[in-house]
C-alpha cells in the first residue's frame, strides 16, 4: 500500500460526506480511520480535500438524483482545484454505488473510483490505482469478512467521538421486502463473532464510550459464532456486552418483527443496560399490504410482538418506518395503518410515500398509487405520529430521568444529552459532566426535544458511576 503524503511530506486531506443511515455513519468513520493509517487527514471543508468520498444511501426518495446533483456541484469544485494545479480525486460508496455501478462513471465522468460495501477494506489499493488515472469499479461480494481488515477505530479516534458509538454486528439481509434494495446492494446477512465484537466494544469502553448502539440491517437476525463455538443470538451477545465494565447503556437497530424472540425480549426486562426503547418497523397495518410487501408478518404478529415487549418492560419507548402508498394500497389499506398506530401508540416514527426502487419487485406494479393521494395519507399518518409522540413526552414532563452527556449545546453552559428513551435533552450544566449520566428533572417539552435541570446541585452531584438505570 501506498503512503499517501505528497511531495511535500504533507498529509493528504480526506472529506467524507456520509448519507443515510448508522450503518453508514459507522462505515465512514472506519473508511476514515483505515485512511488515518495510511497518512490521511480528515477535512470537514469539501474544498480542501484531495480525497472527496460520498458514502451513498439508497433507501431514500430520490437518492439517486441526490448524488448525481452532487457530484455537479463537486465536478466545479474539481475543476476550480484543477485551475490551482490541485487534483481531486472523486469516489462514490455504498448502496448507490452497489446498485449504480459503471452507470455512476458513465453519467458523471468526474468520478475516478465507485465502490460497494463489501469493498471498503481495500480502500488504500483501490485510491492508489484511481490516482494512476483509471477510473475504478469495485462492486463485487466477495466472501472474506471486510470487518477483519477495517481498522478498528484509533483510541485518540475513538475518544474524539464522545460519549456512544455505533458497532456494526451485523450487515445484509435476506428478507427480500419487495420494495427493498438492501438485499441486492449489502448482499446476503452476516454475522461478526463475538469475540471481535466483545473486543471492540472493550476498547470503546476503554476510551470512555458508555453508550454502546449495536447495529445491522437487521441486527435482531444476527447469528455470530461465539467463543464457545457455538451461534450466539443477538439476546446472548446483550448479556455478554453488558458485563464490560463501562458500558452503561445498550441499544440495537434495525430490527425485523420476524426475528423478536423469546430471549431478546427478556433482555429487555433483564439486562438493566439495556435501554427502554426499540425501533421496529411495521410498514403497514394492513395484511394484504404486509403480504404485498413480502413482509412475513401480520398486523396481529407485530401487535402480539408489542403487547409482548410492553409485558417485559412496560415503558418502553417504541418507534417505527412506515411506507404509505405502497402499489395497489386503498383507503381501506391505509386506514388499517391508521388503526395500528393508535393501537400501539409511538414516541415516534419516520414515514415515507413509497418511490420506486429500481430492479426491485415492487417498482414494477402496475398499480402504483397516486402522487396526490400518497401525500394526503403522508399528512394524516404524520399527524397520528406527532400526537402520539408529543402524548409520550408528555408523560416524562416532571419525572425525574437519567441523561447521558454528549456534547455542548447552542447556548453557553448548556449540554445535551439523551434519555434513556433516545430524546435528546437540554440542560444547564458544566462541561465536567460530558461522558457522563445524571438524574435530571424534565421541566419542559419542545418540539423535538426535552428540557430539563439536574437533579442535585453540580457541586452536591453524584454521577452515576458505571450502570445504567432508567431512572424510573
Ligand atoms: S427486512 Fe426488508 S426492509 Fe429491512 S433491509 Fe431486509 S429487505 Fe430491506
Amino acid at each position: 500500500m501506498t503512503n499517501q503524503r505528497d511531495g511535500t511530506g504533507m498529509s493528504r486531506k480526506l472529506h467524507v460526506k456520509s448519507y443515510g443511515c448508522q450503518m453508514n455513519v459507522y462505515d465512514s468513520q472506519r473508511m476514515a480511520d483505515m485512511l488515518a493509517s495510511e497518512g490521511f487527514s480528515e477535512t470537514v471543508e469539501p474544498q480542501e480535500a484531495d480525497v472527496l468520498i460520498l458514502n451513498t444511501c439508497h433507501i431514500r426518495e430520490k437518492a439517486v438524483e441526490k448524488v448525481y446533483s452532487e457530484l455537479g456541484r463537486i465536478r466545479r469544485l474539481k475543476s476550480r482545484a484543477a485551475r490551482e494545479g490541485r487534483h481531486v480525486l472523486v469516489a462514490v460508496a455504498g448502496c448507490v454505488a452497489q446498485a449504480e455501478g459503471e452507470e455512476i462513471i458513465r453519467r458523471a465522468p468526474t468520478v475516478d473510483l465507485v465502490f460497494g460495501p463489501q469493498s471498503y477494506h481495500r480502500l488504500p489499493e483501490l485510491i492508489a490505482r484511481a490516482s494512476g488515472g483509471s477510473k475504478v469499479v469495485d462492486t463485487e461480494f466477495p466472501v472474506e469478512d471486510k470487518f477483519d481488515h477495517l481498522a478498528p477505530a484509533s483510541r485518540e479516534a475513538t475518544k474524539s467521538r464522545g460519549a456512544n458509538a455505533f458497532v456494526t454486528v451485523q450487515e445484509g439481509c435476506d428478507k427480500f421486502c419487495t420494495f427493498c434494495v438492501v438485499p441486492y446492494t449489502r448482499g446476503a446477512e452476516m454475522s461478526r463473532p463475538v469475540a471481535k465484537l466483545i473486543a471492540e466494544v472493550e476498547r470503546l469502553a476503554d476510551a470512555g464510550v458508555r453508550e454502546i448502539r449495536l447495529i445491522g440491517q437487521n441486527v435482531n437476525a444476527y447469528h455470530g459464532e461465539g467463543p464457545d463455538g457455538r451461534t450466539w443470538s443477538l439476546a446472548r451477545l446483550l448479556h455478554r456486552l453488558a458485563d464490560i465494565p463501562g458500558v452503561a447503556r445498550l441499544r440495537y437497530t434495525t430490527s425485523h418483527p420476524r426475528d423478536m424472540d423469546d430471549d431478546l425480549i427478556a433482555a429487555h426486562r433483564d439486562l438493566a443496560a439495556l435501554m427502554p426503547q426499540l425501533h421496529l418497523p411495521v410498514q403497514s397495518g394492513s395484511d394484504r399490504i404486509l403480504a404485498a410487501m413480502n413482509r412475513r408478518h401480520t398486523s396481529a404478529d407485530y401487535r402480539a410482538v408489542i403487547d409482548r415487549l410492553r409485558a417485559a418492560r412496560p415503558d418502553i419507548a417504541l418507534t417505527s418506518d412506515f411506507i404509505v402508498g405502497f402499489p395497489g394500497e386503498t383507503e381501506s389499506d391505509f386506514a388499517d395503518t391508521l388503526a395500528l398506530v393508535d393501537a400501539v401508540g409511538y414516541a415516534g416514527a419516520f414515514s415515507f410515500k413509497y418511490s420506486p426502487r429500481p430492479g426491485t419487485p415492487a417498482a414494477d406494479r402496475a398499480d402504483q398509487v397516486a402522487e396526490d393521494a400518497k401525500a394526503d395519507r403522508l399528512a394524516r399518518l404524520q399527524q397520528a405520529i406527532d400526537r402520539d409522540a408529543a402524548a409520550f413526552n408528555k408523560t416524562l414532563l416532571g419525572r425525574t430521568i437519567d441523561v447521558l452527556f454528549e456534547k455542548a449545546g447552542r447556548r453557553s453552559g448548556q449540554l445535551i444529552g439523551r434519555s434513556p428513551y433516545l430524546q435528546p435533552v437540554q440542560v444547564m450544566a458544566p462541561t465536567s459532566f460530558l461522558g457522563e449520566i445524571a438524574p435530571v428533572r424534565i421541566t419542559a417539552l419542545g418540539t423535538n426535544s426535552l428540557f430539563g435541570m439536574l437533579a442535585k446541585a453540580p457541586h452536591l452531584h453524584g454521577i452515576v458511576p458505571l450502570t445504567a438505570s432508567a431512572g424510573l
